[in-house]
């Protein structure tokens, strides 16, 4: 479907802040006008929900998560970012590896299985994206996808 990514994003973000049972602040730096990009709603609701349970799970109390949209001449640029944990600079390629886990201990205390982030990177690709991390120990972590802008047809006359 061809969705005005803004509004999309937005609606996700709000289903989080109005359940979120944690003690965390959201930040939004989103453009003020429309984006259309061509996507599949459930996949990249899919991708968002992966991204920011992690950005809420390994955040701490009283932690910020930041939402961004940037855009550039023929993509848009998702970020999430936390200021919580981190990940080791080791560790950091393998986290969109199926069933990776960076912290044996402290990953079983939170739960999960390690799927999350290889499943966002299966659909963000699916879309024509690529998605990567950046992270400080002890700082945060900023996951990033990019989302095509896809030429139709009709728009041919340009
Ligand atoms: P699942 O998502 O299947 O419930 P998971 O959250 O452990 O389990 P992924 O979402 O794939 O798995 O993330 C892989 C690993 O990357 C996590 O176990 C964690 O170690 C690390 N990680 C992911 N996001 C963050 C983040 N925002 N801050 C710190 N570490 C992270
Ligand atoms: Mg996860």
């Amino acid at each position: 479907e061809l969705v005005d990514f803004i509004v999309f994003y937005n609606r996700i973000i709000d289903r989080f802040e109005l359940t979120k049972e944690q003690n965390v602040t959201f930040e939004r730096k989103l453009p003020k006008h429309v984006a259309f990009v061509e996507i599949d709603e459930d996949k990249l609701t899919q991708v968002l929900d992966n991204i920011i349970s992690n950005a809420m799970k390994y955040s701490p109390e009283g932690g910020k998560i930041t939402f961004t949209i940037k855009e550039q001449e023929q993509q848009l640029i998702v970020s999430v970012a936390d200021n919580g944990v981190g990940i080791p600079k080791e560790n950091i390629s393998k986290i969109f590896d199926r069933f990776y886990r960076v912290d044996k201990a402290r990953t079983r205390r939170l739960g999960g299985t390690g799927l999350g982030l290889a499943i966002a990177k299966e659909m963000v690709e699916a879309h024509g994206g690529r998605i990567w991390a950046s992270s400080k120990e002890g700082k945060g972590t900023k996951i990033s996808f990019t989302l095509p802008y896809i030429q139709s047809e009709e728009d041919d006359w340009v």
